[in-house]
C-alpha cells in the first residue's frame, strides 16, 4: 500500500453559501521513500494540501490515509519543515533539536545520542552549544531540519523551506536535503516555486493549477538517481 493516500480530497474554506475551494477532488498516492515536489502558482492549495497530509486540517470532502490509517490530526511520523522556522529562542540548538524525544519520554543518553546524529549530519555538531538567535537563517532551516529528523519521521513535509534563503545557502541546502534523504530514506514532500529545484530534487513533481486546486501534470523523474 502506498504510505499516503487521498482519494476524492477536497477543500472548502467557504462558510455557509459561499465556496472558497482550494482543493477539488484531488487523488493521490504517495509511496514509500519517494521525494514528491509540488510545483504550482500562489494560491493553487499547496499548502492545503500539505496540512491536510500533515494531519493540521480536516478535508471537508473526501479521505487522505497514512499507512492505511485515516490521517485525524497531526502526530510525529510526519514532521513539517516551513519557510520560516520556528524554534524555541531560548533553547539551545542541542535542545532544539532533542526537544522532540524529550517530549516522547526518550532516556537523556539516547537523546544526545539521537541529537549528535542529526546535528552531524546537517553540519552543526560543533555549534550545539549556541544560542539559536546567534545562527543565519540557513542555520536555522537547517536546526529545524535536524529536528524533525531527530523524531525519526516516516515522512518529511516541507513548505517551501529554502524560500528565504540566498541563492547560495540555497544551493547548499539542496545538496543537504538531498543527502539526509538519501541516508535516513524517508518519504519526502516539497512545496517550491522553483522549477529547477524540483526537477533536481524530485523523484516525481506534480504541478497544479487554480481555480480551484487540481493536479494538471505529473513528471516521473526517478531515472535521475540510476
Ligand atoms: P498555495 O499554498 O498554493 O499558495 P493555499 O493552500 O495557501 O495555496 O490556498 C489555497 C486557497 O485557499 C487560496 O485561495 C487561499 O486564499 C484559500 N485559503 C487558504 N487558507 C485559508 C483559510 N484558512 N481560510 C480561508 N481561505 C483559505
Ligand atoms: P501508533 O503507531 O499506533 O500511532 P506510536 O507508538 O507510534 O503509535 O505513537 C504513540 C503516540 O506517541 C502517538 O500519540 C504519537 O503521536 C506519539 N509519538 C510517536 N512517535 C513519536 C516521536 N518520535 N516523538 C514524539 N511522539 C511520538
Amino acid at each position: 500500500t502506498p504510505l499516503i493516500e487521498l482519494n476524492h480530497v477536497s477543500m472548502d474554506y467557504g462558510q455557509g453559501a459561499e465556496s472558497v475551494l482550494a482543493l477539488d477532488d484531488i487523488d493521490l498516492e504517495i509511496q514509500k521513500n519517494e521525494f514528491l515536489c509540488i510545483l504550482g502558482p500562489s494560491g493553487c492549495g499547496k499548502s492545503t494540501l500539505l496540512k491536510i497530509i500533515a494531519g493540521y486540517q480536516q478535508p471537508t470532502e473526501g479521505e487522505a490515509t497514512f499507512q492505511g490509517k485515516v490521517i485525524k490530526g497531526p502526530d510525529w511520523h510526519r514532521g513539517v519543515v516551513f519557510q520560516s522556522p520556528t524554534l524555541y529562542p531560548w533553547l539551545s540548538v542541542k535542545d532544539n533539536v532533542g526537544f522532540g524525544p524529550k517530549v516522547r519520554g526518550v532516556k537523556k543518553d539516547k537523546i544526545d545520542q539521537i541529537t549528535d546524529q542529526f546535528l552531524d549530519q546537517i553540519g552543526l555538531l560543533k555549534d550545539k552549544d549556541k544560542a539559536v538567535f546567534d545562527l543565519s537563517g540557513g542555520m536555522r532551516q537547517r536546526v529545524a531540519l535536524a529536528r524533525v529528523l531527530a523524531n525519526e519521521p516516516e515522512m518529511i513535509l516541507m513548505d517551501e523551506p529554502l524560500g528565504a534563503l540566498d541563492a547560495l545557502t540555497r544551493l547548499n541546502m539542496q545538496k543537504l536535503i538531498r543527502d539526509l534523504w538519501h541516508k535516513n530514506k524517508n518519504t519526502v514532500m516539497m512545496i517550491t516555486h522553483d522549477v529547477d529545484e524540483a526537477l533536481s530534487l524530485g523523484t516525481r513533481v506534480i504541478v497544479m493549477s487554480k481555480q480551484p486546486g487540481t493536479i494538471i501534470k505529473t513528471y516521473d523523474l526517478d531515472y535521475t538517481y540510476q
